[in-house]
C-alpha cells in the first residue's frame, strides 16, 4: 500500500485535482491527517475515502502498546499497516514532550551496544510512515495543531536515520512544514553513526536541526571494536564533515558518548576525547550505557560516569551527563521491540 502522509500539502493538491475532486478537499484531507486521523475518519465524501483507502494505508502506524515508566516515560510499541513492529518514545522535560522516532524496522549498522540491530535491518520506513509516529503520538496524548503534546522530536529510535536518507529528509520537510504539526526544525535532533557522505550532503538541504553523532570512542582502532562502520569512516573524517556542517549552516553539533564498563570511560579517554574536541563548537552528551542482555556490554557505575564528566569540562568541553530514561521499561534502543518479538516477559505478544 502507498502511504498517503508521505505526502506534501502541495502534492496532495495534485492528488485532489487528479482524482477530479474539488481544491478545498486537500486541506481538509491534510489537517485531519496532520490531527493524526485515519483515513476512514476524515470529514470528505464516503466516496472518496473508499477511493482512498484501496491505494493508501487506511492507518499506517497504529499504537500497539503503551508502556509507562516511574518517571512518566512513555515507551510505545507501533504495529506498522503491513505488520511489522517499531518502537518510540516519549519523555517529559520541563519546556515539552520530545519523542524519539525510528527511521527503519531494524538497523544494518551492526553497533555492538545497540538492540536495534540484533535483526538486522527489515526494511525502511517511508516518510509519512516516520510522520504518522509523531501524528499518532501527538493524538493519543491528546495534541492538537495548535496545542501540540509533541514539541520536540529526535531521530534516535531504531534505524540509521541517514542510511534512509530521502526519506528522512522528506519527513523533515513535512513534519516542520507550515500548517502541517509544524515542529521547528530548532526542536529537531537527528542522529547519525557517522555516515559521512550523507552528513557532507545534509549539510547543504538547509534543515537547521541539532546534528548528533555517535562518537563512543576516541580512537578509530577503539571505535572499530563496537562500530562496524568505523571501518569505513574515520574519526577525522567524521570531524570533517561536522566542521562543514557548521559551517554551512552556523549551527554547532552534538556527539554521543555512551559509557561503557571497561571499554571508553578510563580518565585517558576523557583526556583523549577532550583533546580531540577542543575548540570546536560542540557539545557531548554522556550516557551511561543501557545494559543489553543479549550484547555482553554494561554500562559505567554513577562515579565513573560523574568523574568522566568532571575531566572533560574541566578540559575546556561542554558536556552534560544525561540521566537514563525509562530505564525499567526497556528504554535503549530496540529493546522493547526485541523483547517483544522473542516473546519475552511484559513485552510479550499477547496472541501470535
Ligand atoms: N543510528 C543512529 C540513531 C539511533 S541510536 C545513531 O547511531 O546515532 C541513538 C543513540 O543511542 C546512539 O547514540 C546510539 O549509539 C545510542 N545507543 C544505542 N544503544 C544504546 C545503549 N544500549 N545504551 C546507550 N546508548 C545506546
Amino acid at each position: 500500500m502507498k502511504i498517503l502522509q508521505d505526502l506534501s500539502y502541495e502534492e496532495l493538491c495534485s492528488l485532489v485535482a487528479d482524482m477530479g475532486e474539488k481544491p478545498f478537499r486537500a486541506r481538509q484531507i491534510y489537517e485531519g491527517l496532520m490531527h493524526g486521523k485515519k483515513i476512514s475518519e476524515l470529514p470528505i465524501p464516503q466516496a472518496m475515502r473508499t477511493a482512498l483507502v484501496e491505494v493508501y494505508a487506511d492507518e499506517p502506524v497504529k499504537i500497539q502498546r503503551v508502556f509507562t515508566a516511574k518517571d512518566g516515560t512513555k515507551k510505545y510499541l507501533f504495529e506498522l499497516w503491513d505488520g511489522n513492529i517499531i518502537e518510540g518514545v516519549l519523555m517529559a522535560y520541563k519546556y515539552g514532550n520530545t519523542q524519539c522516532v525510528s527511521t527503519q524496522v531494524g538497523c544494518r549498522m551492526g553497533c555492538k551496544f545497540c538492540a536495534s540491530t540484533l535483526g538486522g535491518r527489515i526494511r525502511d520506513l517511508t516518510a509519512g510512515e516516520i510522520l504518522s509516529e509523531v501524528l499518532t503520538v501527538n493524538r493519543s496524548e491528546g495534541g492538537t495543531l495548535k496545542e501540540r503534546k509533541v514539541t520536540n522530536v529526535v531521530l534516535m529510535g531504531s534505524g540509521e536515520p541517514f542510511d534512509n536518507y530521502d526519506a528522512v529528509v522528506k519527513f523533515l520537510r513535512n513534519v516542520t512544514a507550515e500548517g502541517g504539526i509544524c515542529i521547528s526544525a530548532r526542536n529537531v535532533s537527528l542522529s547519525t553513526c557517522g555516515l559521512v557522505p550523507e552528513m557532507r550532503r545534509f549539510a547543504e538541504e538547509g534543515i537547521p536541526l541539532n546534528l548528533t553523532v555517535s562518537l563512543h570512542a576516541t580512537t578509530d582502532a577503539e571505535r572499530r571494536r563496537t562500530m562496524p562502520i568505523a571501518a569505513r569512516y574515520s574519526i577525522a573524517e567524521i570531524l570533517g564533515a561536522c566542521t562543514f556542517y557548521f559551517e554551512k549552516t552556523g549551527r554547532r553539533y552534538i556527539f554521543e558518548y555512551s559509557l561503557i564498563e571497561g571499554e571508553n570511560a578510563d580518565m585517558v579517554h576523557a583526556e583523549q576525547l577532550a583533546s580531540l574536541l577542543k575548540g570546536r563548537p560542540c557539545h557531548v552528551n554522556l550516557i551511561r550505557l543501557n545494559p543489553v542482555k543479549e550484547r555482553n556490554l554494561k554500562g559505567t557505575d554513577e562515579r565513573t560516569a560523574q568523574a568522566f564528566l568532571k575531566a572533560l569540562t574541566s578540559l575546556g568541553i561542554s558536556a552534560t551527563l544525561r540521566r537514563s530514561m525509562g530505564a525499567d521499561i526497556g528504554g535503549a534502543c530496540g529493546q522493547l521491540r526485541a523483547r517483544f518479538l522473542h516473546g519475552g516477559d511484559e513485552g510479550g505478544p499477547a496472541d501470535n
